[in-house]
């Protein structure tokens, strides 16, 4: 090979590297978290489409162009990082995980098999173990997918293999009716799996909630019996650890006993309030995930759960894992013969071979992020960033509770809040109705950005006052 095509040697593709580098610190994290910089400079679609290039022509750019490009495209994009950035359930950026990720990205490979990602497969390996251990699952074992979704697609499609594991080579043409329950606060992802993986969301069957948006467990068992009396199978109840719009936490230990009973697959999806189990303060809202009294494993009570370590702890997205009580249901339910990656004729011990768990080929190396963070701060160290999540947030309704302006209002006037606060960029907050509840149009403000101070939040009341002090 000529040395001139190797650009990763020729001083302009050095000098390349090292200004592309230069600007994402500069402009996507200096910037991006400063609070005299604005959360996004915002565009409307047409106007973006103006202002920034899209077309791709017959020539190519030279490093130069490239970099104008980035640039044009950091300036357009929203900064997540930005302390005053509260929209979206995975803001605020971890230094340790950030650069973690640049690692992961550089070397660019798999975790299938130990051969491909030597220090990955160990690293997720690590990570599982430390997890499951945590959620009292002694014999358990995981694996990390891309996002909370595709853990909620495989808790039901290992629900589907505990419940009848014929049905991995027959099909489910002959199989009765099954029946999936969750809660109508649940993630809509429960629903997407149940018609992705051939359920049909027609049987998926929401259970009540209370006033915290908790699934109520009386409404459970009612249902579940109804379900057997019209001679359906219940197969799984899916509960949530931290719904995504209200933040409840389901009554696991009521679930768990209920689905005991009726010896049918708990699946609790923390996606969003999982990271609860590195805080001895409030690792409570998960009881009746794990094994009260940690000794023996048939008083486990979930039978698996999933976790986003990308939403509470800021981990690069993304970050998703899910734990199973059963060390073996991954593997048995996934696996199938793949010669070209797994065989047992290799040089080393093939149960390193992670990639037999999941129904991914290929999969990125996200649960080497997760280490690093968890290396990089210590237990002690996530243990105080999620109390001081819990802190914020405590601090904030206890403010938001002394505004009398504050009240609630007719569906119109937050979407109006909302475009001024995008046309200002002073704050991204993101807003919806619950209309199971009765709530029209309210803001849903996220508090996880290790940024954020008290004075930030302080803000999102002034500022919400004052963009919609003449509505
Ligand atoms: C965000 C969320 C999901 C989906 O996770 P993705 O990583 O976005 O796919 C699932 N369940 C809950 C409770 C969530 O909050």
């Amino acid at each position: 090979m000529n040395v001139k095509d190797n650009t990763f040697v020729t001083p302009e593709g050095i000098e390349f590297l090292h200004k592309t580098h230069q600007m994402i610190i500069d402009d996507t994290l200096l910037k991006g978290t400063n609070i005299h910089h604005k959360t996004i400079d915002y565009k409307t679609p047409d106007q973006l489409q103006v202002a920034f290039d899209l077309s791709i022509d017959d020539k190519g750019l030279d490093y130069d162009r490239i970099l104008d490009m980035f640039s044009s495209t950091i300036k357009h994009s929203l900064n997540t990082a930005h302390p005053r950035f509260f929209g979206q359930l995975y803001s605020g950026r971890q230094l340790e995980s950030l650069t973690s990720s640049w690692v992961v990205e550089a070397l660019n490979t798999n975790v299938h098999t130990y051969e491909c990602g030597p220090v990955f497969t160990l690293t997720e390996n690590y990570v599982i173990k430390k997890l499951t251990e945590k959620l009292g699952f002694l014999d358990g074992d995981g694996i990390f997918l891309p996002g909370g979704t595709m853990c909620n697609f495989c808790a039901l499609h290992l629900a589907r293999f505990a419940y009848d594991n014929n049905l991995r080579e027959v099909g489910l043409c002959q199989s009765q009716k099954m029946i999936i329950f969750t809660s109508e606060a649940a993630h809509y992802s429960v629903k997407t799996g149940a018609s992705f993986l051939g359920f049909g969301t027609d049987n998926v069957i929401f259970v009540d909630t209370d006033d915290s948006g908790r699934m109520i467990p009386r409404d459970l068992d009612d249902k579940i019996r109804e379900t057997k009396e019209q001679g359906r199978v219940p197969l799984c109840v899916m509960a949530t650890a931290g719904t995504t719009v209200l933040g409840a936490y389901d009554p696991l230990e009521e679930l768990a006993s209920i689905c005991r009973n009726y010896n049918i697959w708990l699946h609790v999806d923390a996606s969003w309030g999982g990271s609860v189990i590195f805080s001895d303060v409030h690792k409570h809202l998960m009881r009746g995930v794990e094994n009260k009294y940690q000794i023996i494993s048939f008083n486990i009570r979930a039978d698996s759960v999933s976790i986003s370590f990308h939403k509470l702890l800021g981990v690069q997205l993304q970050c998703s894992a899910l734990m199973a009580k059963n060390k073996d249901v991954l593997r048995q339910s996934n696996a199938v013969d793949a010669s070209y990656l797994f065989h047992e004729e290799k040089h080393y011990d093939i149960s390193y071979d992670i990639g037999k768990k999941t129904m991914q080929c290929g999969r990125k190396a996200d649960g080497y992020k997760l280490w690093v963070l968890w290396k990089a701060k210590g237990n002690d160290g996530l243990e105080k960033m999620v109390n001081k999540y819990f802190d914020i947030a405590k601090y904030f309704t206890e403010r938001l509770a002394e505004r009398r302006e504050f009240k609630l209002v007719a569906p119109k006037v937050i979407p109006a809040i909302k475009r001024r606060m995008v046309e200002a960029g002073s704050l991204s907050i993101s807003f919806q109705p619950l209309e199971s509840k009765g709530y029209v149009n309210f803001f849903r403000i996220i508090l996880n950005n290790p940024l954020t101070t008290r004075r930030d939040v302080d803000l999102i009341l002034d500022e919400i006052d004052r963009l919609g002090n003449n509505l």
